[in-house]
């Protein structure tokens, strides 16, 4: 028998996979001359069960992430004692805002300027304070979301302006099939010339389980780890 000093087995799977993460994401930091502590991990736990998201919380992670209201909804809540930042990073409908405001802290993939009404509106009837990142797009693909950059500053700036909402900075999924080391470069540039305006919009969210180093070489604030550390997902879900 193994001896997992008194925990579980899963604590210890997905204790291994933090530690691999860990690992990466700070070779990552030193390759780019980088502070461990400008990258913060985002556990993403979709598909997984509120218990694992306890384990992650038991081991020192404070920021999880989510892309399906109904799922969320339910783990938030069962989670609700512990201290974490829950971080909504799937495609957002405008019918699921009032629910995802009530525990999401931040909403990564706002692409329209009818969402970011529709949130700010939420947010101000719930009193709660949303920080907004704006997708772009890297790639001519609808189908992966987000502006392109042209349109980036209008919606940066009606964020900026509404209440309720924090202009936390911006995010992007890798396209298919590029180099994603280029795609992320093209995504600090945007991040930059959001900053020019909004200093204080300083969030690159970028990266997952198989790019995340390239993303933390260019300049990736938040990394989006699901796969690396809790296993394959049994259910397709992007
Ligand atoms: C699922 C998901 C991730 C995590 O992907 P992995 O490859 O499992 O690390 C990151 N970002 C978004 C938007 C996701 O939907």
């Amino acid at each position: 028998m193994v001896c997992t000093g008194g925990r579980g087995v899963r604590t210890e799977e997905i204790a291994s996979g933090l530690a691999g993460v860990e690992e990466r994401i700070g070779e990552a930091c030193r390759a780019a001359g980088r502070d461990r502590g400008e990258v913060t991990l985002i556990a993403v736990t979709k598909t997984y069960p509120a218990s694992d998201v306890r384990i992650l919380s038991e081991l020192g992670v404070r920021d999880v992430g989510e892309n399906r209201d109904q799922e969320a909804a339910a783990k938030a809540r069962q989670c609700a004692d512990l201290p974490l930042t829950w971080h909504f990073v799937g495609q957002l409908q405008t019918n699921k805002v009032r629910s995802v405001v009530g525990y999401a802290d931040v909403i990564h993939a706002v692409d329209r300027g009818r969402l970011v009404e529709v949130i700010s509106r939420e947010a101000v009837k719930q009193g709660r304070e949303i920080g907004c990142l704006v997708q772009v797009a890297l790639d001519d693909d609808p189908a992966r979301g987000g502006v392109g950059p042209a349109d980036v500053p209008a919606l940066a700036a009606e964020i900026d302006a509404a209440p309720g909402i924090w202009l936390g900075g911006v995010m992007a999924v890798a396209p298919l099939g590029e180099d994603p080391a280029k795609a992320f470069a093209r995504l600090r540039d945007v991040a930059l010339g959001v900053q020019e305006r909004h200093p204080r919009a300083t969030m690159i969210s970028a990266g997952m389980s198989e790019d995340l180093a390239d993303a933390v070489a260019h300049g990736a604030t938040h990394v989006r780890v699901g796969t690396a550390l809790l296993g394959r997902r049994k259910l397709f879900v992007r």
